[in-house]
């Protein structure tokens, strides 16, 4: 199969559940996201909010939508993104991941880190998604390996999109969204995607080793997670575009990276 039929590979920088009512440049960037990539047969989505004891898959044929958050809006718990399920793609996930156990359930649906984006990247709901859930007991190159044995999905049209935050830190985080980017946050953010620009997975593998910078921008790994799956569909040709490359409120790093998507100039 040509390099150009393989699927794009993404991780998405998301942002507060409010994103689903907002205008603002990374809604904008995600609709743009939408109409430029191949559409997609499929998406599996590999979200910092489902971490879980075990690795497992969603399967049922309808998502539900999972309301994963406390203390917002009433129209927020309201909102449905009502896309199907996928089972065969579960099935297929899971021989992928073999020997790894991955077990393919309905306990879960469509939490806030998928639904804020595929609500804007896909309106109409209207491609299949599942989710893979992140086995928080495992070490960081279990997450990568996982994404490696993802990489024929690339060339059957299914998108990989991860999604969680380079930069995770709440109490950095300033709710006016004015607050300037803080230094070792950012020193980390740039350390990372020149990491990611190199080709560099062992040192993706090993991010806490760049120092407090690490600590400071994940206290818990569970946002950074997803990004290493990401890094295992990374081909050797393929240099990363980081998009809306900025950390909002000084504490929640927005970069999208995209793997292996048309040039801009040649999109539809
Ligand atoms: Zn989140």
């Amino acid at each position: 199969m040509a390099q150009s039929d393989l699927m794009p590979a993404v991780f998405v920088g998301h942002g507060s559940p409010m994103t689903a009512f907002e205008q603002n440049p990374y809604v904008d960037a995600w609709r743009a996201l939408g109409e430029r990539l191949p559409r997609p047969r499929s998406i599996l989505v590999i979200s910092a909010h489902w971490y879980t004891q075990g690795t497992a898959v969603t399967s049922p044929p309808r998502q539900r939508t999972v309301h994963d958050f406390y203390g917002f809006p009433e129209e927020l718990y309201q909102f449905r993104y009502d896309a199907p399920g996928d089972p065969a793609l579960a099935a297929r996930t899971a021989e992928l991941l073999a020997p790894t156990p991955v077990a393919q359930t309905d306990r879960w649906g469509l939490d806030h880190g998928a639904w804020t984006v595929l609500m804007h990247a896909y309106p109409k709901a209207d491609i299949p998604v599942i989710q893979l859930s992140i086995d928080g007991t495992q070490p960081f190159r279990f997450h990568y390996e996982l994404g490696q044995r993802l990489m024929p999905l690339r060339s059957e049209g299914v998108l990989v999109m991860g999604t969680g935050n380079i930069v995770h830190n709440l109490r950095l985080y300033d709710r006016t969204g004015r607050a300037p980017p803080n230094p070792m946050a950012e020193r980390f953010r740039k350390e990372i995607q020149a990491r990611f620009r190199a080709h560099d997975h062992q040192g993706l593998i090993d991010f806490m080793d760049i120092g407090p910078e690490a600590q400071l921008a994940q206290p818990t790994p569970d946002h950074f997670l997803p990004l290493l799956y990401i890094a295992g569909l990374q081909r050797p040709d393929e240099d990363p575009e980081f998009i809306t490359d900025v950390t909002e409120g000084g504490g929640v790093d927005m970069t999208t990276v995209l793997l292996g998507a048309p040039a801009l100039a040649e999109a539809a």
